[in-house]
């Protein structure tokens, strides 16, 4: 791309909550995923296509030389390393580039290719011979729309004429020559309606990612609903979310009216692949020993071990580096570069051990994970039992089909916690001695 204006800056963060029970919205784990997410996400689903005419011929390429991109664009593809398109690509990009103008709702999970698929298309239907703004992006908040600018900056590294702009919080608005806009939903407004520096009129294609996100951020939704109600009715519209259930539908289609729709399933979560065992400790104390001694035996692979609270996590880790064990730390008290930062090490094997409260009990993804330790079982707010937690923590074990190994102790409200641990066969007791 030309020379771009520089991302604005982030303004201060707010100061985090002090909140015991470490939990991440949907936005923040979407960064982190992002930001690790260095390449493919393999997937063995199928992709299911949904569409209200189901003669009219659909395609699928196989190469990106069978889509009707222009030679730097090609270059782009080519500079990133992708050899060919990725199962969501394969079916959506032929739409996503045909003329007529086709709209779309695209949902498969993260790190499937969405974003490098509509970068594509943005960089693809922007004329660089016109001086004002024609693809505009929606993302819900400051840190992803900068991060999907970093994937135009890089795919487009050859499109020298086609320029981004960021309506987010902080970019002092002016009436912007940028063939692309990336914004937040508020700021957009603000610069449509408000300001009125950016001029819907001339929008040819409108992209909103990640539509799940919006819908769980209050005024999102609507936000984005009012942009699209000012577009132009030949402009085309693609929608792209993680998941894609009952109120994501609802909003996609009040966007969208009878649109295609591009599925790939989630992997499902198997836990068949994952030998459980837990330890009935009588005390903190007890709790740590036995930790310990599994500890040596963690030779193979990597290690997550869960803890309910920061506090904890701070404790065990102090306690174990005191006494002589290497283990990196993760809690929200990081920011989200700085968690991103500590899971590609652990991920590049350069950590081994990795202590971790909620923020990355599920949706991430590290494939050598084989070991997970609960220290102490998951609860929620009111203290009762987290079934769904405890689930996802050991499906960090055995991702991908793998074998793993999940570890649970605790030394309180034992029986409470587990009532099927005497009736399930999959879980074991070990002594913790
Ligand atoms: P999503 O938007 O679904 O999370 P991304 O587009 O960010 O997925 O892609 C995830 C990772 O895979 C990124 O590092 C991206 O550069 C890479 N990637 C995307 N498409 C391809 C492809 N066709 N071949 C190889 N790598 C790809």
């Amino acid at each position: 791309l030309g020379p771009l204006r520089a991302p604005p800056a982030a303004p201060a963060a707010p100061a985090a909550p002090e909140a015991e029970d470490e939990r991440v919205s949907l936005a923040e784990l979407s960064l982190m995923n992002k930001l690790i997410h260095t390449s493919l996400v393999e997937s063995q689903q199928h992709v299911e296509i949904l569409q209200r005419d189901p003669n009219s011929p659909l395609f699928s390429i196989k190469t990106f030389e069978e889509l009707p991109l222009k030679k730097e664009l090609l270059q782009g593809v080519y500079m990133m390393g992708f050899n060919r398109p990725s199962k969501i690509q394969e079916q959506a990009l032929p739409l996503m580039l045909a003329y007529p103008p086709q709209n779309l709702i695209a949902q498969s999970q993260s790190g499937t290719g969405k974003t490098a698929a509509f970068v594509l298309a943005m960089l693809s239907r922007a004329d660089a011979s016109k001086k004002y703004p024609q693809c505009l992006c929606l993302a819900p908040t400051y840190e992803l729309a900068l991060q999907i600018g970093q994937v135009v900056r890089t795919i487009g590294k050859f499109c020298t004429d086609i320029k981004v702009n960021y309506a987010v919080r902080g970019n002092r608005g002016e009436s912007s020559p940028e063939q692309i806009i990336i914004g937040t939903p508020g700021t957009t407004l603000d610069w449509c309606f408000k300001q009125r520096i950016l001029d819907l009129t001339k929008i040819s294609l409108f992209v909103l990612d990640e539509a799940d996100i919006m819908i769980d951020m209050q005024g999102l939704s609507c936000q984005s609903i009012r942009i699209h109600r000012a577009l132009p009715k030949s402009c085309q519209v693609l929608l792209f979310s993680a998941t894609y259930k009952e109120p994501v539908r609802a909003f996609a289609e009040r966007i969208i009216p009878d649109p295609i729709v591009i599925k790939l399933r989630e992997e499902e979560l198997t836990l068949s692949n994952i030998r459980q065992y837990f330890m009935v400790c009588q005390s903190m104390d007890e709790q740590y020993r036995a930790l310990c001694n599994l500890y040596s035996s963690f030779i193979i692979g990597q290690v997550m071990i869960f803890c309910q609270t920061r506090r904890l996590a701070d404790w065990l880790a102090g306690k174990m580096s005191q006494d002589g064990h290497q283990v990196a730390i993760l809690t929200a008290e990081l920011t989200v570069v700085q968690r991103a930062s500590v899971i590609q090490r652990f991920r590049e094997g350069k950590e081994k051990v990795l202590i971790a409260t909620n923020v990355c009990a599920r949706g991430i993804d590290v494939q050598q994970v084989t070991t997970v330790v609960n220290f102490g079982l998951p609860v929620d707010l009111d203290g009762e039992p987290d079934y769904e937690t405890y689930l996802h923590r050991i499906g960090r074990a055995g991702r991908f089909g793998h074998r793993g190994i999940a570890f649970n102790t605790s030394h309180t409200f034992w029986q409470r916690l587990f009532p099927w641990s005497r009736s399930n066969d999959q879980l074991e007791q070990l002594s913790c001695g």
